[in-house]
């Protein structure tokens, strides 16, 4: 992985010992098309050897190059990032366990906003973004591995970061006067940022995916939603899941009946309760996921890779 490129074309670096200019080092491993506030991205960079972590987090804006390039203005300027779990109230209320798995999110802090990038786990951008330009920070807290970022309207809820980096962020992110307003949605494909859930894109005309639409496959049977937003993965696990559970209502409903006929259906109540609630709390979540950024109706966020529109 390490940049092979350049100690060919370096042959006097060729032969030094690897980190022996940790500044040099690191920034080849930055994309070079992005301006990056070298000081604070790399505040414990010395003894001349590069630590893990900030490798990783060069890698990490590298992944998310694709999107920095589009959205970020001409001269908006890199000042951290950091890799960690967007905590979303509903799937912690109903999916918890799979929150760490579909809300891996990229956050970059530059001179005009925090952006928020949806990635997976390998911190390839997915499927939508979101931004909250500085003025509106109202206050920032945390402790530990959390971030929390209060706006005028709602909070942020940021885990699982390495705690320095995590303290590190806090210090860089101060509160100010204006405090309007709370996060906005980017179009995923030319990163215009609205207050709003339009159906389609005001400045390039790209189409949305509906939060209703998505809510009410998903109460149709549990994973249609997922699956319409692009969510195919989990869509399938809740597809086997619900499927599962239906065959055992069936199943303890169909002989109760033939039994003892209409009065066979108490039996199945408690499962028929307990199906329809999966249906109803899937909707809610489906719902939730839909309207956390702007999913766009052919596409994803850009990546490095061949996923996700050129
Ligand atoms: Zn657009």
């Amino acid at each position: 992985m390490l940049n092979e490129g350049g100690t060919i074309v370096l042959g006097c670096q060729a032969d030094m010992p690897r980190g022996g200019q940790p500044e040099e080092e690191l920034k080849a491993l930055l994309p070079a098309s992005i301006a990056v506030r070298f000081n604070e991205m790399f505040p414990h960079l010395r003894n001349g050897r590069v630590k893990r972590r900030d490798r990783k987090r060069a890698e990490m804006l590298r992944q998310a190059e694709p999107v920095l390039k589009r959205a970020l203005g001409a001269t908006e300027v890199v000042r951290f990032a950091t890799n960690g779990v967007r905590q979303l109230m509903w799937w912690l209320l109903t999916a918890g366990s799979m929150n760490p798995f579909a809300n891996r999110t990229t956050l970059v802090l530059t001179d005009k906003r925090v952006l928020l990038i949806h990635t997976d786990w390998k911190q390839r951008p997915r499927m939508f973004a979101n931004q909250l330009p500085l003025d509106r920070i109202r206050a920032t807290t945390g402790r530990n591995s959390y971030i929390f970022i209060r706006t005028g309207r709602e909070q942020l809820m940021f885990h699982g970061v390495k705690r320095s980096e995590a303290r590190h962020l806090r210090g860089l992110l101060s509160s100010t006067a204006s405090k309007e307003g709370g996060w906005q949605n980017l179009c995923p494909r030319c990163f215009a940022p609205t207050d709003s859930a339009p159906p389609c894109c005001e400045k390039c005309g790209e189409e949305f995916k509906s939060p209703k639409k998505a809510a009410l496959r998903s109460l149709m049977f549990p994973g249609l939603g997922d699956y319409y937003l692009g969510y195919r993965k989990y869509a399938v696990l809740e597809v086997i899941g619900a499927t599962m559970l239906w065959t055992l209502f069936l199943s303890t409903l169909i002989p109760a009946v033939m039994r003892r006929g209409i009065e066979g259906v108490v039996v199945a109540g408690p499962l028929f309760a307990l199906v329809a609630l999966i249906h109803i709390g899937d909707a809610l979540l489906t719902r939730a996921k839909a309207q956390t950024g702007l999913h766009s109706k052919d596409g994803a966020l850009p990546t490095n890779g061949k996923r996700g529109r050129r």
